[in-house]
């Protein structure tokens, strides 16, 4: 059976190209359709479109453009299993289900981006009076940069594309987004979807590898840079963006430290523990990477998660009580094979998993490490995959210091009883977010980012609005009374 291709969408128009190659289920290995490799020309017809859009869709009062992100809203909603099936074929992540007891899967990925839609067509963005007195007023305003390139990652393919688009658009900019070579499948449909209810030229997609991106934020046309991806190409990112002077905000990767503390209750904290580090397989930017135990608590925090660990079903996340999927490319796969390996011949104590699965697909047992101390190479690089090295601390000056070793600094977390303890220790971590008896927990109106080499700029809340605007003063004289 011939393989279908899916377009890109360029002025609400199916862009197919010369070039393409296939995606690839990362639980069969089996190719599940075609993707156009957009060539340099085509990149540039859809910053073309783009631009020719922005002035009248950022015209448009702000209520039209709410009201047309709501309608958006409503077609992820209507359109969730279609695109949730295309994200646990492509990306791996089991269909799950929404709610407390579900596994956070690709329906959960789907309600996210139904959440981070509906949250940013509904937030105010008023004018600030800055100052005022009897001699003058002076406003802030917030007008668009104009086009927007989004340049997205692997893990949470659809979620992302929307944290990217979004707050964009509402802020009555334009968007090209190219989707990871591993994902674009799901990402070009929801586009595809999504764009049949904006105007054209709004909302386009170009697709193919890092090639094409560089070619998408290189193009002198483009007013502002979202990336979401790795430390390695950010940097990239940022080195192009500069020599056309685009702004850029740039979340990158993180290697983040969770710190249980003395006081914490091993059984308590176990289940969120577990999820903070291997959701989505590990594969997730702001999950804990590093866990740090007091000696005290060591072997029964272990003994909690490993139980918890060995009792997830894995498998191809289309069948139904699957809790885990596979890793969604083999260079990953690869990566977290060769940082366990590294462990082990350490001398590391492998707790449970280690090994890769024999037979198709990408699949790697959940898999936890002790024994292991910082300088080892699973505690310092990013797994970005489903193995947590566990490191025993005596004195919790250490782990602070063990925490901020590192030159990222995106998520970390603290788990303890004493709020207050947990507070002051929070506050000495370097890091964007550092959350308390949860990990990852991100949400819609909280702003998010990293520091240090985790990259810059914030996404989400009334913060995320304001960094797809540029700020303008005016300012007025006010004629003596
Ligand atoms: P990646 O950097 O390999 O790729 C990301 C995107 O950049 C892809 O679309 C790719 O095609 C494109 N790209 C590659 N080279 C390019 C170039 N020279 N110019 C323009 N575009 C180029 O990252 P990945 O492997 O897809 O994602 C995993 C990484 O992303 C992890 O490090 C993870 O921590 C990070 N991440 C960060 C966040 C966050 O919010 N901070 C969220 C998710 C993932």
């Amino acid at each position: 059976m011939s393989l279908q291709t899916y377009p890109n969408t360029v002025d609400n128009r199916p862009v197919t190209s010369e070039r393409s190659f296939e995606s690839k289920n990362p639980a069969t290995g089996e190719a599940i359709g075609l993707v156009p490799h957009s060539s340099a020309e085509q990149v540039e017809q859809a910053v073309r479109a783009a631009r020719k859009a922005q002035p009248a869709w950022a015209a448009r009062p702000d209520a039209e453009r709410r009201a047309l992100l709501m309608k958006v809203a409503e077609v992820l909603h209507g359109n969730a299993e279609y695109l949730a099936g295309w994200v646990t074929r492509e990306q791996g992540k089991p269909l799950g289900g929404v709610g407390p007891t579900e596994v956070p899967g690709a329906r959960f990925e789907l309600f996210g981006c139904e959440a981070w839609t509906q949250v940013p067509a509904s937030l105010e963005m008023p004018v600030d009076v800055v100052f005022e007195d009897a001699t003058r007023r002076d406003e802030m305003h917030r007008k668009p940069f104009g086009v927007i390139a989004a340049i997205a990652p692997w893990n949470w393919p659809l979620l992302i594309a929307i944290w990217q688009i979004v707050p964009s658009l509402r802020a009555g900019n334009t968007v090209v987004i190219k989707p990871s070579e591993y994902t674009s499948i799901g990402t070009l449909e929801m586009v595809r979807l999504i764009a049949e209810v904006l105007p054209p030229g709004v909302l386009n997609t170009v697709s193919g590898t890092g090639e094409v991106g560089g070619w998408l934020v290189e193009n002198p046309d483009v007013d502002k840079i979202m990336f979401t991806g790795s430390s390695a190409t950010g940097a990239k990112i940022a080195a192009a963006a500069a020599r056309n002077l685009t702004p850029t905000t740039i979340e990158l990767g993180g290697n983040d430290a969770a710190i249980v503390l003395p006081d914490a209750d091993p059984k308590a904290i176990a289940m969120d523990l577990f999820w903070g580090a291997f959701l989505n397989m590990g594969q997730t930017c702001a999950c804990a990477k590093r866990l740090y135990v007091p000696d005290a608590l060591h072997d029964a925090v272990v003994a909690e998660l490993k139980a918890i660990a060995e009792a997830m079903p894995m498998g191809d996340g289309a069948q139904p009580g699957i809790a885990m999927g596979p890793i969604q490319n083999r260079m990953q796969f690869d990566k977290v094979r060769r940082l366990v390996d590294e462990a082990r011949a350490g001398g590391a104590t492998i707790v449970c998993g280690g090994e890769p699965r024999a037979g198709a697909g990408n699949f790697y047992p959940l898999t936890l490490v002790t024994d292991i101390a910082d300088g080892a190479s699973l505690v310092d690089e990013e797994q970005f995959g489903p193995v947590l090295p566990v490191i025993r601390y005596r004195d919790i000056d250490d782990a602070i210091a063990q925490a901020n070793r590192v030159d990222v600094g995106l998520g970390a977390s603290v788990w303890g009883t004493d709020i207050e303890q947990a507070r002051a220790v929070a506050s000495r971590i370097e890091a964007g977010t550092v959350w308390i008896n949860q990990h990852g927990a991100i949400h819609p109106m909280v702003p998010f980012g990293g520091v240090k080499g985790s990259g810059w700029g914030l996404e989400f809340g009334i913060d995320g609005l304001k960094a797809v605007t540029q700020p303008q003063v005016i300012s007025l004289k006010k004629k003596p009374q």
